[in-house]
């Protein structure tokens, strides 16, 4: 059914003429809705702010993003009530995931009205990534608001390279406290992110594992992406997954286990004396593209497509030049029926880098 709307040139997209000579489409019509490599649509991750208090050296890199680097302005910020109605197109698109992250979510003013808005969507699960940094004090009310469960950011287990990390002196002890206050709060079962980079923190994995195996919280190790272009990434940088499951397994036996549903993007261990799963995101050395059902919705209104695009399409115009909903919906609609993403399959250690869009404008 979704074959009969007419793909459109992204050109034609980007000087928004996109919608001149399509059909008005019923959405009930366009599910499951498919991108030019039969991908469904599935996942919206929201990136609600494009500011951190945190400077992680693989993110967002002191050098690039100092005193005097131009954050969005509070216009150019798009509003709740404009994140709320795309979200709610999204859903009648086949959306049934929205993770909010940015920069660090947490830090939007009232992020609890955002989320009370979000949740009051029929068949939403919604989520949310943080570095925890101010965990502690909202984990009741972010659960309140509605969120269901929660991924934390945490690269290491020990105060120094835990610091030395998020390069803002930021101790340890706060997050471990927010997780706690997590998972007091019903926001489980607890995800914790760690990005292994070679050099900098391989050496955290194991006491990672100790820290947390029994817990019910899942670490999930992810390989150092070259997105963005401020941070330097080298394909020397990159421990594989194979290597961290190595690792792991040779100290605590593990075995494979099926994924929770067709597209998960990390792979599942469990731990053979029972106590629990790990997962590893092998983004680098095992694309998982074929099965990438995630559209990107930046700070600023634009959507993506790939966490590595180069260029997003303008949703914040259309919006606030008073777009009406059949319209937005055929923008999506045409956006991701034209999709034909698969970098992370292309890519080679010598793949250039200068144009992408930083990690923390359009979420992780
Ligand atoms: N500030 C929040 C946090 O850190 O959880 C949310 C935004 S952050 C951009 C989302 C996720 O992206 C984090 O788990 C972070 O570790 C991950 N990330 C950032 N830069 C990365 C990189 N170069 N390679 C792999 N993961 C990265
Ligand atoms: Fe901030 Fe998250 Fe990026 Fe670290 S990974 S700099 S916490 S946005
Ligand atoms: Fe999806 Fe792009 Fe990552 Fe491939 S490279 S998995 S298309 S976000």
């Amino acid at each position: 059914m979704t074959k009969t709307i007419p793909l459109l040139d992204a050109t034609e997209f980007a000087q928004q003429q996109f919608l001149r000579g399509m059909p008005l489409v019923q959405p009930e019509a366009l599910s499951p809705l498919l991108d030019r490599r039969q991908r469904a649509l599935h996942d919206l991750r929201i990136s609600v702010t494009d500011r951190c208090n945190f400077r992680c050296t693989y993110c967002m890199p002191k050098d690039a993003f100092g005193r005097d680097h131009a954050f969005l302005s509070h216009d150019e910020v798009l509003r709740f009530e404009e994140i709320a109605r795309l979200a709610q197109l999204f859903t009648r698109l086949g959306v049934r995931k929205i993770r909010l992250t940015g920069g660090e979510p947490l830090l939007r003013k009232n992020i609890e009205r955002l989320i009370e808005m979000l949740a009051a969507i029929d068949g939403i699960d919604l989520t949310l990534t943080t570095n925890a940094s101010i965990l502690a004090k909202k984990a009741q009310s972010l659960r309140n608001a509605g969120v269901q469960r929660i991924t934390v950011s945490l690269d290491a287990i020990d105060d120094a390279t835990f610091r030395r990390m998020n390069d803002v002196n930021f101790p340890l002890a706060r997050v471990l406290e927010g997780i706690d206050a997590a998972a007091r709060a019903g926001l489980t079962p607890i995800k914790i992110n760690t990005v292994v980079k070679r050099g900098v923190n391989e050496n955290a994995i194991l006491p990672l594992i100790r820290t947390f195996k029994g817990s019910g919280h899942i670490v999930r190790f992810i390989e150092y992406m070259d997105v963005g272009a401020t941070n330097g990434w080298r394909m020397d940088d990159v421990v594989s997954a194979t290597e961290i499951v190595d690792t792991i397994n040779a100290e605590f036996p593990l075995e494979p286990i099926d994924p929770n549903y067709q597209g998960e993007v990390a792979g599942r261990w469990r731990f053979k004396d029972g106590s629990g799963e790990i997962g590893v995101i092998a983004s680098v050395t095992q694309a998982f593209c074929r099965d990438c059902t995630r559209m990107r919705l930046s700070t600023n209104g634009q959507l993506f497509t790939c966490l590595f695009a180069n260029r997003g399409y303008d949703f914040r115009a259309l919006l606030r030049d008073g777009a009406d909903d059949d319209t937005l919906i055929r923008a999506i609609t045409a956006l991701w029926q034209n999709r034909d993403d698969n970098y992370s399959e292309q890519r080679t250690a010598n793949t250039p880098r200068a144009q992408k869009i930083e990690m923390s404008y359009i979420g992780g």
